[in-house]
């Protein structure tokens, strides 16, 4: 029996349940989900004791690989540095990369994320063909390495394999995108080798994703759309940078967002990535569309894109959830406090995330906001401390915060706004302990992978 499917309990002094923060919960789990949660309980022996459980955050947007570049791309080496020349360093390490070096570099990144407070991710997995452009003789061999990297850690993963036919709209891919090339056949062929393997099991879910309008044209995307389950997520890059949109407007004769939306019933299922430069016909649509926007505060900063219509979105309601994207900052309280003080700075106001007229607590209505839109958009069945989802929570100490005593909503404003990064010290994954007191136990050995990978890329 494996230790998922023994099962135990935690003792939590204050658990933030769906119905808010509980005091003195008691949760158990077995076979990878919650089986028993009730709230003015006494521990029992045997239990995990803690004073604080949460439930751990999905980055709904990851581009793995972008881990073994993380901090390169800081040096000027174009008098006109932007998105685009960040873009060539990027694709350099992509046409490197083997199926081992994703396997290297994807552990070492979900190990982070899960001592950051992830417990789940949406890998936006474009790498499909060797470098010089020839399939795999697996189809999906990139894909499930990164599933092995995923399972190494013991990570959840929803992997989204990428449609990408088009440099740009209307143009053939360059010799640099050689890798990334696929058409609906290819992408339905590596989601059937997924499901054939990993069917069934709790922390590998499956969608699709269409790189960009740019990336994709209206024929395959038609014909994508019609080949896959009616259930299946589906993620999509729009609307991240202005030269997008103003190529978007010269080819479609539209706005990318507006475009989408006119010509496809996007719905719950969607996630419209960035979704940074939106007019306010386009906020107000995509808010009540039900899709998730996939906001990427860290990466977005990082590349120069902009940043997304934050408040007319949540004053209709819209939905939101969070990535770390390039992974160049895998860090849960970098990303909601930059995605708060982004506003802050543009407005000179204060509290901005929170809709207009609410009171209370910005860091819970950001994390609140990022559980569920996160939860949508990786469809992984977690994101809530809640009977027969999957338990996954994590476990924070209240010694670790900066100030003593801190109670209910005043916790998530602590570990945002007073910490560098939030003091996880434990982390249950599909009912699995995968950090232990702020540790992963194969943390050396994929460490040491990591760098070897690292070492010989760069050279
Ligand atoms: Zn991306």
């Amino acid at each position: 029996m494996s230790e998922t499917d023994q099962g135990g309990a935690v003792f939590a002094r204050q658990a933030f349940l769906p119905s808010g923060w509980r005091h003195d919960v008691r949760l158990s789990y077995s076979h990878g989900r919650f089986t028993h949660i009730e709230a003015n309980q006494k521990p029992q022996p045997g239990d995990t004791l803690c004073d604080i459980a949460l439930p751990p955050l999905a980055s709904l947007h990851s581009h793995a690989f972008q881990r073994a570049m993380a901090g390169l791309a800081e040096t000027r080496r174009d008098p006109a540095d932007s998105f685009w020349t960040w873009r060539k360093q990027m694709y350099a390490l992509a046409s490197r990369v083997t199926p081992d070096d994703m396997r290297a570099i994807a552990a070492q990144l979900y190990l982070e994320m899960l001592k950051a407070g992830f417990t789940q991710l949406g890998e936006f997995h474009y790498l499909h063909r060797t470098p010089d452009g020839n399939a795999y003789d697996n189809k999906a061999e990139m894909a499930l390495a990164v599933i092995d990297a995923a399972q190494e850690a013991g990570i959840g993963i929803t992997i989204l394999p990428t449609l990408y036919s088009h440099a740009g709209f209307g143009r053939a891919l360059a010799p640099e995108q050689a890798r990334f090339r696929s058409d609906p056949d290819f992408i339905a062929e590596i989601l059937g080798a997924i499901t054939a393997r990993h069917g069934g099991d709790i922390m590998v879910q499956h969608g699709l994703a269409l790189h960009s309008l740019r990336a994709v044209d209206r024929q395959n995307l038609a014909q994508m759309l019609g080949m896959i389950a009616p259930d299946l997520p589906i993620h999509i890059h729009i609307a991240e940078q202005q030269r997008e949109v103003t190529e978007c407007l010269d080819y479609l004769g539209r706005r990318p967002v507006a475009w989408l939306m006119d010509e496809v019933p996007v719905d719950h299922r969607w996630c419209l990535v960035h979704a940074t430069h939106l007019d306010h016909d386009e906020t107000l649509r995509l808010a009540a569309s039900g899709a998730v926007a996939g906001l990427c505060p860290v990466t977005e900063a990082n590349l120069g894109d902009g940043f997304f219509p934050l408040e007319p979105y949540i004053a209709r309601h819209g939905r939101f959830g969070i990535g770390t994207d390039s992974n160049v900052l895998p860090s849960v309280a970098e990303e909601l406090r930059l995605l708060e003080y982004g506003r802050r700075l543009a407005t000179q106001k204060r509290c901005c995330a929170l809709p207009e007229g609410m009171l209370g607590s910005v860091g819970r209505f950001l994390y609140e906001s990022a559980l569920k839109g996160g939860a949508q958009a990786c469809a992984h069945g977690g994101g809530k401390l809640a009977l027969h989802h999957r338990a996954d929570l994590c476990t924070l100490d209240q010694a670790d915060f900066a100030l003593p005593d801190l109670q209910n909503d005043a916790l998530f404003d602590g570990m945002i706004f007073a910490r560098a990064t939030l003091p996880v010290r434990n982390v249950l994954a599909g009912g699995r302990w995968v950090i232990k007191n702020g540790h992963h136990p194969q943390e050396a050995s994929i460490q040491a992978r990591f760098r070897d990978v690292v070492r010989r890329l760069q050279h």
